[in-house]
């Protein structure tokens, strides 16, 4: 089984009726739903809200996959909760932030650039899959079409991707590298831009089956996962 820990800001949900409405038992709720529905992955959550903000060693050392929505509230996660996340990122565990978490402080450590993007809000959206052969893309058609997303456009300020999985192309005329893969130490990272919370969007099967996809493919090999410290603790022992 692949365990995977969706955590989410939750505050949109619960403070704007349109996204409560779409959301009603959050984002995390939503995309834990369509990942439930296969048989080798088991889904647990955690949120802003919760206490410690829903992290601690102990869960992620027993975490595959960590999947990150965030917007409003990048500045209140704890920095000992960013540099957590980000040893065990180092030491294999798999990591998917999705939409605006662009902008949280786990990418941006990881990404170590600012992660700015130009932006509008409400277009047309039509992912085009650039490599139609890796493992995210599997069941994904060539092409589909998000009839109403907020625009991330180019000059997205990221390090050059290990692979552009997705580009993204928008009616105003704006493109972006909407599905980008990075190693940082031994973990796999997956961001992927679809994701604003006003409109539908993980209710989209193409968007499901990337993330049900991601995950699988940003799974460690080695599942007994470990920091570079405790590598380094034992080398010593
Ligand atoms: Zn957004």
């Amino acid at each position: 089984m692949i365990n995977v820990l969706i955590w989410n800001e939750y505050r949109h949900e619960r403070c704007q009726k349109e996204v409560g409405e779409i959301y009603p038992d959050g984002i995390h709720g939503c995309i834990g739903k369509f990942l439930s529905e296969c048989e080798d992955i088991k889904v647990s959550y955690a949120y802003l809200d919760m206490e410690n903000q829903g992290i601690s060693d102990e869960i992620l050392s027993s975490t595959d996959v960590l999947i990150w929505w965030g917007h409003m509230a990048h500045d209140e996660v704890t920095d000992e909760n960013v540099s957590m996340i980000c040893r065990h990122i180092n030491g294999g565990m798999g990591f998917i932030p999705l939409h605006s978490a662009h902008h949280s402080k786990i990418f941006k450590q990881l990404m170590g650039t600012s992660c700015n993007l130009q932006w509008r809000h409400g277009d047309r959206e039509r992912i085009w899959c650039a490599v139609p052969s890796h493992p995210i893309a599997n069941g994904v058609p060539l092409h589909f079409q998000l009839e109403r997303e907020e625009m991330y456009g180019e000059p997205f300020d990221i390090p050059s991707p290990d692979e552009t999985v997705f580009l993204g192309w928008f009616a105003g005329g704006q493109v972006f590298r909407s599905g980008v893969t990075y190693r940082r130490g031994s973990g796999k990272i997956f961001y992927f831009q679809p994701g604003h919370e006003e409109y539908p969007i993980y209710h989209d099967r193409n968007v499901q089956q990337i993330i049900k996809n991601a995950v699988r493919w940003s799974c460690p090999e080695n599942r007994e996962h470990k920091c570079i410290e405790c590598f380094m603790a034992e080398i010593l022992e």
